[in-house]
């Protein structure tokens, strides 16, 4: 069967591929491969860091692969924190981060954002790009307990609760990584 690199180290992630794809590729992560470098991810887009990461794999391995690059946009704030979402406060923390963007809205009625995902897919010489989004908008306090990342202040458009509320299996169906990888399955599927 063929090999397809998916580059993360997240086991999760990597098993719901796997599952999605058993009849189809060998579904390996960067432990499976040996690749234990953190890939840089110096970009200024979403495709730009996806792709150095597949690019990366396939350099280096000789692997056909696909990686993803996620983050929030928030409207009003000209798209930030975008790329840098997971640093958005300087380092790691996820609540820092949360109150940086709250603070930059307060008083802002704009409170429209988006969770946008895209996958850079490399098969031989060529690489495909899928996007996933998913509309919303930011409560002003958080809510919920569960997920990760923005997810206590989004609250997906057609919902009233926020992504933290949602058992993972419900976000999971609706997310900007299920739309943009549902979206690869399928091309994957038809080829
Ligand atoms: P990654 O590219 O999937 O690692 O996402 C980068 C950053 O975007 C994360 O560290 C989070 O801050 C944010 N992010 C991406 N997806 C989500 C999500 O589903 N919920 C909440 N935050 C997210």
């Amino acid at each position: 069967m063929k090999k397809l690199v998916f580059a993360t180290n997240n086991k999760n992630k990597t098993e719901e591929i796997r599952l999605a794809l058993q009849n189809e590729f060998e579904v390996l992560n960067l432990e499976d491969i040996g690749c234990f470098v953190d890939i840089p991810e110096t970009a200024d887009t979403f495709e730009g860091n996806a792709t150095l990461k597949s690019t990366y794999v396939k350099e280096n391995f000789e692997l056909d692969c696909f990686a993803d690059d996620s983050g929030l946009e928030v409207e009003a704030l000209n798209n930030e924190p975008g790329v840098y979402s997971a640093r958005y406060a300087g380092e790691r923390d996820n609540q820092a981060n949360i109150a940086l963007v709250l603070e930059k809205l307060k008083g802002n009625s704009n409170r429209n954002a988006r969770f946008k995902t895209v996958i850079s897919l490399i098969l031989g010489n060529e690489n495909y790009l899928f996007e996933g989004i998913i509309e919303g908008t930011l409560r002003e306090s958080l809510t919920g307990k569960k997920g990760f990342g923005y997810d206590p202040i989004f609250q997906p458009n057609g919902y009233d609760v926020t992504f933290a509320e949602m058992d993972m299996s419900e976000k999971n169906q609706i997310s900007h990584r299920a739309i943009a990888l549902k979206k690869m399955i399928t091309f994957l599927k038809s080829q």
